[in-house]
């Protein structure tokens, strides 16, 4: 084995785009074909898991009425007190987000080196100041098809949905970011060809 193949760089690509737009679809798509996911979102759900360090901070600042009978994080609830009022959101992000980055970092450390393409799947990427990664991907959908889809497949109230996609950053804003741009306005047929040329584009910088 050459130096070269020993050292492979280890291309650290994010992924991103508004709630419903098919992020978990995309990553999916390209861990099929060889990459390796780190999911924000993953990540948030299992240190919101009781005992957990996101879970015990929650309980601290709203109390019992986040928690289900079982004790376990109502995430309705917490939906219903952040989506309504943007200091409430703002203080949940304070006590996700530093230890979420914490874990992310962790994650990329352990598969650095590796030869495999990371996708960091984030939807707050843009926003969250991440800068050093090889290149951003940002899934693009028309927000009303969003909204359906979010409604039809993932069991949303339509006001939730619509609550969660006007708190994102504007869709504009996050093309202008990308480095590639997959569309996801068509059926899932077309999306697996975009899927493919998202790979290939991630195959060329590393050629
Ligand atoms: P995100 O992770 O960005 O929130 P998902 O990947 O979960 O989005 O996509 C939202 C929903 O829409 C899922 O139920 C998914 O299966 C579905 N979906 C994604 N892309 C398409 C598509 N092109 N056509 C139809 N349904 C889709």
């Amino acid at each position: 084995m050459s130096a070269k193949e020993l050292f492979q760089e280890t291309l650290e690509i994010g992924l991103t785009g508004g709630i419903g737009s098919g992020k978990s679809t995309v990553s999916a798509g390209l861990v099929e074909r060889g990459a390796v996911l780190i999911d924000a979102d993953a990540i948030v759900r299992e240190l919101q898991q009781p005992g957990k360090p996101v879970f015990e901070k929650m309980v601290e600042r709203w109390g019992e009425k986040i928690l289900s009978e079982e004790g376990e994080l109502n995430r309705q609830a917490v939906a219903d007190i952040v989506f309504k009022d943007s200091e409430e959101l703002l203080a949940l992000n304070e006590i996700v987000h530093p230890l979420v980055r914490e874990e992310i970092a962790r994650l990329r450390d352990t598969y650095a080196g590796g030869g495999v393409p990371i996708i960091l799947d984030i939807p707050l990427l843009i926003e969250s100041g991440y800068e050093d990664l090889d290149g951003i991907i940002v899934v693009d959908l028309i927000p009303k098809e969003a909204i359906r889809r979010l409604v039809a497949y993932r069991g949303f109230a339509e006001d939730d949905a619509k609550n969660r996609i006007s708190n994102q950053v504007e869709r504009e804003e996050r093309i202008k970011k990308a480095d590639f741009v997959v569309d996801n306005n068509g059926d899932l047929n077309s999306l697996n060809e975009e899927i493919d040329r998202a790979w290939n584009w991630i195959e060329s910088l590393s050629a």
